[in-house]
């Protein structure tokens, strides 16, 4: 990577002139020009390299410029470049036969999205038709996606601005010892205090209105909270109980991240839908999906299913993806997360605990871990308070900024940092950026009583 100063400036003038971009306010910005990528590095045109410790949106399972993704996307472009959904298509067929094969119970069958969001949208709509019922209650602290149901769906500030969205969508607790809505302290507790609340809310917002629940498995950008054991086989039993489909959002955790297929592998349940994106083909050519139960799949037997997109199933995200099944088989994807989690990342954050004292929790799975942040921690008062702007994110700001500068680029979310590396990160570079990390929570350090 050989500096390129004309190249930089071209790049950001383009970019701040034209492009628009999410989630921000235009003139508060300024990203970063990136001119490449390689494995768990990227670099940008003053030829500065950064550990990937996000994985762009956590979506870059397989790192940057993946050979055999790269080539199974120019093949299929040499092959048949796009071919409408109502066809069918080598690809898109092997690709889901393959997803059908890793996912748990009877999920057999995918319809395809562009992304995340209209996974949800429609595994919604899906929910909705098969039940006849209208409300959805979701999680808060979430984040299902930024268009219409999904950005309802979500519960974290992203909603806000949004609101009134849909009225049928309703928000309960989920689990978080950490800051426990149910005074819990034991996970014990905290599963049992939780379940209680939902079926409250279940039979308080009337059960037989009620399609659906979508949870994350792993709850992700809003702190990587890993569910105690028995919540959720418990939100399975209540859907049972009170005839509600039960959605998984897999979009950040599915594929990988947590050293399995599909995080609800880890907790031995098998929900009705299955939402999937980001790490089915890393994000190369975008690409999402609902995984489909028999019961609800068959139900559409008959029955025209109302929705459909042009690019469903795109023949290049397809190959992409099945490029994604051979690596992983090949390489061990899964071996790997779970040992890498387990004997590197899980001990070093875990040692962290005992000389950083603005470390008020870790907490994770794989390569999927949070950092929580704090003042204090005995109050557990955040490093920043919730949904903090300006001065008063600064903390966190400077944490980030001490990881650039060091050569990593962080996962940053209100009081937490995340670290989610490509999968295919080498040891090596894993360690390195964790030290880098380590340096980074002095400066957090300094903010802590
Ligand atoms: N669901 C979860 C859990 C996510 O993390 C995201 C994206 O970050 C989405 C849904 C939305 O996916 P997309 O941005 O591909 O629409």
């Amino acid at each position: 990577a050989l500096p390129d100063a004309a190249a930089d400036a071209q790049v950001r003038a383009d970019d701040r002139a034209h492009v628009f971009h999410s989630w921000s306010a235009q003139k508060q910005i300024d990203p970063l020009p990136v001119a490449g990528g390689d494995g768990a590095t990227f670099w940008d045109y003053s030829g500065k390299r950064y550990l990937d410790f996000s994985s762009q949106l956590v979506n870059l399972n397989l790192g940057h410029q993946h050979p055999d993704l790269v080539a199974a996307i120019q093949n299929q472009a040499g092959r048949l470049a796009t071919i409408q959904p109502a066809m069918a298509s080598d690809v898109r067929g092997e690709l889901a036969r393959r997803i059908a094969g890793v996912a748990p119970g009877d999920l057999e069958r995918v319809f395809f999205t562009n992304g995340g969001a209209d996974a949800n949208e429609f595994a919604v709509r899906m929910a909705r038709r098969v039940t006849g019922r209208r409300t959805v209650l979701a999680a808060y602290r979430s984040y299902h996606g930024g268009s219409g149901t999904p950005i309802a769906l979500t519960g974290d500030p992203r909603r806000w601005a949004n609101e009134p969205g849909d009225p049928s969508v309703k928000h309960f607790f989920g689990p978080y010892l950490y800051r426990s809505a149910f005074s819990a302290t034991t996970e014990t507790e905290e599963t049992r205090r939780a379940l209680e609340h939902l079926e409250n809310v279940i039979v308080l917002e009337g059960a037989s209105t009620i399609a659906a629940i979508v949870l994350e498995t792993i709850v992700g950008t809003n702190g990587v909270l890993v569910p105690p054991p028995g919540y959720l086989p418990g939100v399975r039993a209540l859907c049972d109980k009170y005839g509600i489909v039960y959605i998984a959002d897999e979009v950040m955790v599915g594929f990988g991240r947590t050293g399995h297929w599909f995080a609800v592998d880890g907790f031995d349940v098998t929900p009705d839908l299955i939402t999937f994106a980001k790490g089915v083909n890393s994000g190369y050519v975008p690409l999402g999906g609902v995984i489909i139960s028999e019961r609800i799949a068959s139900f559409f037997d008959d029955v025209v299913f109302p929705g459909g997109l042009t690019y469903s199933g795109h023949p290049l995200a397809c190959a992409a993806g099945i490029a994604t099944f051979e690596v992983f088989e090949r390489d061990g994807i899964l071996e790997r997360v779970r040992d890498l989690g387990s004997r590197v990342v899980e001990p070093t954050v875990r040692g962290w605990l005992e000389r950083h004292p603005s470390l008020g929790e870790v907490r994770g799975s794989g390569l999927f871990w949070a950092l929580e942040l704090v003042r204090d921690r005995d109050t557990r008062e955040p490093l920043v308070p919730f949904n903090a702007t300006g001065a008063d994110a600064a903390p966190m700001g400077e944490v980030a900024a001490a990881c650039k500068v060091a050569g990593l680029w962080p996962f940053m979310h209100f009081n937490r940092m995340h670290i989610a590396p490509p999968l295919v990160i080498s040891e090596e570079d894993l360690v390195r950026g964790l030290a880098i990390i380590d340096d980074a929570l002095t400066v957090a350090d300094r903010y802590a009583r």
